[in-house]
């Protein structure tokens, strides 16, 4: 399949764009002029079910809902669009909205490396054994955009990319030697795997000269946006040769699958993939957040995990959405998490590795919802820092009151973070 990517202009043209309802193309018609569309030919033809759009849970990992933005500020597009006022007239009021969708991410300036006082540009570390890297051409675009996704800020905005990456590959490598400790590279990107072959090796070559890292690791979502990248595109066997290179200097390979719902692993094209990657030598593990209207459920959940141990993938992480939005459009109670995560582990058979749920990654600390307990008479969340740029906060564990409805566990970072 030769890749056709789409945007909200191109799509509109396809023969896919009139299966969608009246209201379905108002909301697509408002969101993509306040956030970014991008679908691919696979996506559209062996994803999503066209016959099903309002249950599927392809189309909704794919196409926005109106649900990320206020039912006011909703309401108020749709009226200007009815009405035919032009997007320039509109461009205030879509810029406001942007404003207030921005995601809020509460950096600590502890996890910004530095030399000579000054922060390293595309070096965050907020765990003490691993670095994630963000080289400039890896922050730019992905093969189709998940309408949860909080990165969008950075998609199109060479601003925002021009100050959270770097672009000289031997970047790193400095500081990498002066701290041995960290023995994990994370290449995240946006889709790290968008880029050909020779461009991912250029930013990895520099890392394997340094002893102390012993891990490789790409976060991706190729593998399920457009699995060809392993298969068939023309670049597919180089990408393959260079993870068969980065395993025999004696580094382990992670290529950590972003995943969803198992639909995405259904079909020969995916599983062709991921048997090509494994022959490599790479180890894939999965995460991927519980999401509303998408995972929300234990068979989801039971379902996805099997088809990801059936295909010799390790899951890793079920992540709950963060604060990042204010709308938070996609968090379900945390009750609910709780007991999907703990229903669907029990469910499944041959899960051997530890993993972890519901997870909450927010740039500083990592924290799960471990359990449900009774102190004193009363119901709490026990929260627990797994891993943290403080290491004194590793393992500690706060309660917090239960609320069956909550979506909110507070103030995580001020919650794990020293207090002054
Ligand atoms: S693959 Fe990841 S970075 Fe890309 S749109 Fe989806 S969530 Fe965002």
């Amino acid at each position: 399949m030769k890749y056709i990517s789409y945007n909200n202009h191109s799509f509109k043209k396809t023969k896919y764009y009139d299966r969608l309802s009246q209201t379905q193309k108002d909301d697509f018609e408002i969101l993509s002029k306040i956030f970014y569309f991008k679908t691919n030919n696979y996506v559209l033809e062996q994803l999503i079910d066209w016959d099903n759009l309002e249950n599927d849970p392809m189309f909704r990992l794919n196409f926005l809902h109106k649900n990320v933005i206020s039912a006011k500020d909703y309401e108020q597009l749709l009226m200007f669009y009815k009405a035919g006022v032009t997007i320039k007239d509109l461009h205030p009021f879509i810029e406001m909205i942007r404003k207030k969708t921005t995601p809020q991410i509460p950096y600590d300036e502890k996890c910004f490396p530095k030399k000579g006082g000054e922060r390293i540009q595309g070096l965050y570390r907020s765990f003490n054994n691993v670095i994630s890297l963000f080289p400039d051409p890896m922050l730019k675009t992905c093969h189709a955009y998940c309408s949860y996704c909080f990165r969008w800020i950075a998609f199109n905005n060479t601003e925002v990319q021009d100050y959270t990456t770097y672009k000289d590959p031997r970047t790193p490598v400095d500081y990498l030697k002066e701290n041995p400790e960290i023995t994990e590279t994370l290449f995240t990107g946006a889709d790290p795997l968008t880029l050909n072959a020779d461009k991912i090796k250029q930013y990895v070559d520099p890392l394997l000269e340094v002893d102390s890292v012993k891990t490789i690791r790409f976060n991706t979502k190729a593998l399920t946006w457009w699995p060809f990248r392993f298969t068939t595109d023309k670049d597919a066997e180089n990408v393959l040769e260079l993870f068969r290179y980065i395993v025999s200097t004696g580094r382990n390979l992670t290529f950590c699958a972003h995943l969803t719902h198992v639909r995405e692993l259904q079909n020969d094209h995916v599983i062709e993939a991921v048997k090509k990657i494994q022959a490599t030598g790479a180890k894939i593990i999965c995460q991927g957040p519980v999401v509303e209207g998408i995972n929300d459920t234990v068979e989801d959940w039971v379902g996805l995990w099997s088809q990801e141990v059936a295909l010799g993938m390790q899951p890793y992480y079920m992540f709950v959405e963060l604060n990042h939005n204010h709308e938070a459009s996609f968090r379900i109670p945390l009750a609910k998490a709780v007991h999907i995560f703990q229903e669907a582990e029990k469910q499944v058979k041959g899960l051997q590795q530890p993993f972890n749920g519901p997870v909450f990654m927010n740039d500083v600390h990592c924290v799960s919802i471990d359990e449900v307990t009774t102190e004193d008479n009363a119901k709490h969340f026990a929260l627990k820092c797994l891993a943290s740029p403080y290491t004194e906060s590793e393992g500690k564990i706060e309660l917090i009151p239960y609320d069956e409805h909550t979506r909110s566990a507070g103030d995580l970072v001020a919650m794990f973070s020293p207090q002054e």
